[in-house]
């Protein structure tokens, strides 16, 4: 099993960083065993114009069959002969991708001490794998791989060259080259897609493979057109982890929609203002108007309720007056996904120290959630069915009680306004309901009566003569407090 990865470069961009962006020197030949073989790295050429490093998996056929996932596809029990004899040694599979991400973990994770800044960059490379097992021909190796920005050329490998009327075999010599991704985002992208292209793997794909599936596709899974047959094939069609990994992906998609959608209403609105200006995404505005609120309240220890992904959490971790913010959110898949994003496990002891993502549903009452300055509901009440928000009502304005609540949600009356958006259609499928201007006034005024705060609102995007803006802000302050304030 085989692949080179080059890198093409001048003298003042010499390809030989590729030793440094993979950590192995081009002057060296180096070995590392694996459970199923020895994997070899070494550098067929190395000078300032061109770098090539490759990787040559050896595989020990008794170890894959002493592991007994030795066979090739297919779900026949293998004849005896055939646990020996198949196209394990040659054809490159998950025995690669798993051999890949252990001999160069450091530069799938972007990290490279020497040369940071080429590291973070996009590079000319060029990926040759000579024989690459595809289940579904060239034309699925391009769709896998073209929309991530990849050119590709995937020349079908005859069965025999000295018989070509026999026709072609399921290997593909494939070559990759791309000038916008980074070393990194390659190494992911093979990592993933080379099982996926062979649908076969050598080991029992357990739980955790969901895991290592969304960090290795974080940044280009979600929203790829072939995103089904990518997670179905990588966790080998097993519904359960398909579906917990849909889920997760589907997450990070609605953040992202969530955004690009709004930046096509605010061109569209844009138009008479600057057309140079790059509109500042929706999500982008609100996250600035609750951090500005909670700013203005002086709060310091702050709650973010239903925190979804963590995207506000991060923002108010860059200011240093959030002495304690805390992240809670009813699902745990977004909540993995909020810690890999604060990059959780990696941050520093006082970082930390100042924050804090939990698990817990708001429409109970959490004794976790009492004594904190502030709490934000950023588009989370519209996720709760109707009958269930007395309940959240009463967990955060009863119970908890913080000094300050802000609280968004759609303004319903804006949805015209959105060309992709059909008439009477909520924002997103998990909407249980999207409210005007007035039932949120309604709303709000009654949970700050019934509860003892004072209310203001006010606009976060475009606010639209007619149909005012996109998302509505209401800003809670326990009345109690600013009494004492004003003394
Ligand atoms: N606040 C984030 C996420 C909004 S999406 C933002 O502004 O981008 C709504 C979030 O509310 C989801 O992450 C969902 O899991 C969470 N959620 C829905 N019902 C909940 C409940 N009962 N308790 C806690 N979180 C809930």
């Amino acid at each position: 099993m085989f692949l080179t990865i080059s890198l093409s470069g001048d003298a003042a961009n010499p390809a030989t960083d590729l030793g440094y962006l993979l950590h192995k020197h081009p002057g060296k030949a180096q070995c590392f065993s694996t459970s199923y073989g020895t994997a070899h790295v070494f550098y067929p050429e190395a000078d300032d114009a061109r770098c090539t490093a490759a990787l040559l998996l050896e595989t020990d056929p008794a170890a894959l069959v002493r592991r007994g996932k030795g066979k090739g596809r297919g779900g026949a029990p293998d004849a005896a002969l055939a646990q020996y004899v198949n196209d394990r040694p040659y054809a490159a599979s998950s025995l690669l991708a798993v051999a890949l991400s252990g001999v160069f973990s450091s530069a799938m994770r972007g990290v490279c001490a020497a040369r940071p800044e080429r590291a973070a960059a996009p590079l000319p490379l060029r990926i040759e794998v000579p024989v690459l097992p595809a289940r579904g021909g060239a034309a699925l190796v391009r769709a896998l791989f073209e929309p991530l920005g990849w050119r590709v050329a995937a020349e079908p490998v005859p069965l025999d060259t000295e018989f070509p009327q026999w026709g072609d075999s399921r290997y593909v010599r494939l070559v990759l080259a791309s000038e916008t991704l980074t070393l990194a985002e390659a190494l992911r992208h093979l990592y993933v897609l080379l099982p996926v292209l062979d649908d076969a793997k050598h080991y029992w794909v357990s739980a955790d493979e969901v895991d290592k599936l969304l960090r290795a596709g974080e940044g280009w899974l979600p929203g790829h057109p072939e995103q089904q047959l990518i997670t179905s094939r990588y966790l080998s069609r097993r519904w359960s982890l398909t579906r917990q990994a849909r889920e997760a992906l589907e997450l990070v998609r609605l953040a992202e929609a969530d955004d690009s959608e709004v930046e096509a209403i605010d061109n569209a609105v844009g138009e008479e203002t600057e057309a140079e200006e790059k509109p500042t995404p929706l999500a982008v505005r609100r996250r600035e108007a609750i951090i500005g609120a909670l700013r203005a309240a002086g709060a310091a220890r702050v709650l973010d309720l239903g925190c979804g992904q963590g995207q506000l959490v991060q923002e108010l971790l860059k200011d240093i007056r959030f002495t304690e913010i805390v992240g809670v959110d009813v699902s745990v898949r977004a909540l993995t996904i909020a810690a890999r994003r604060l990059k959780l496990d990696r941050m520093g002891e006082r970082q930390a120290s100042r924050v804090q993502l939990t698990q817990g549903s708001l429409a109970y009452t959490d004794k976790r959630l009492k004594g904190y300055d502030a709490a934000v509901l950023s588009e989370v009440i519209e996720h709760l069915d109707l009958p269930r928000l007395p309940a959240l009502e009463y967990a955060v304005f009863g119970h908890a009680r913080p000094r300050t609540v802000v609280v968004t949600t759609p303004n319903v009356e804006y949805n015209v306004r959105w060309e992709t958006l059909p008439a009477g259609h909520v924002r997103h499928g998990d909407h249980r309901f999207e409210w005007t201007r007035a039932e949120f006034r309604s709303w709000a005024t009654d949970v700050a009566e019934r509860h003892g705060y004072d209310v203001e609102f006010a606009p976060v995007g475009p606010d639209d003569p007619e149909v005012g803006p996109p998302t509505q802000l209401a800003l809670f302050t326990l009345r109690a407090q600013k009494e004492a304030k004003a003394a």
